[in-house]
């Protein structure tokens, strides 16, 4: 995972601040706690990156999650259908279990695609990186 960092594909499995890489956005970091699964830092601690552009900022990622829940689903079917030998409905109810079970997972990998989007790694974002 190391290899990864200054990458985007760092910030978006680990959950890390988009800017510095150094800190989890999170303030719960494990996403099957489903009361905190939203519940953010305010800023980055490290960098003071401010997460919420603006206050709906993250409805945006509801789109991302179609495409990310999309992809889980594509996955389940292919695993089950063609590699576990399993019918069509058995398919379809893979589809249905792992969309369940990995939810907590899609919405925040949705959110961190999302916030990727906006914001790119800077190395050396010590102290002095401004608000703005
Ligand atoms: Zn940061």
């Amino acid at each position: 995972m190391k290899l990864l960092k200054g990458t985007k594909l760092y910030s978006i499995l680990t959950g890390t601040c988009p800017v510095c890489h150094e800190e989890s956005m999170y303030i719960e970091s494990n996403p099957y706690k489903l009361g905190k699964v939203y519940k953010m830092h305010e800023r980055c601690s490290n960098c003071g990156t401010k997460y919420k552009i603006e206050p709906s900022f993250f409805y945006g990622a509801m789109y991302v999650s179609y495409a990310v829940g999309i992809a889980f689903a594509v996955a389940a079917f292919i695993i089950s259908y063609y590699f576990l030998g399993a019918s069509l409905l058995g398919g379809f109810f893979s589809i249905v279990g792992t969309l369940v079970a990995f939810m907590p997972v899609i919405m925040r990998l949705s959110r961190n695609i999302w916030i990727n989007l906006f914001f790119n790694y800077k190395e050396d974002t010590g102290k002095a990186y401004s608000d703005e």
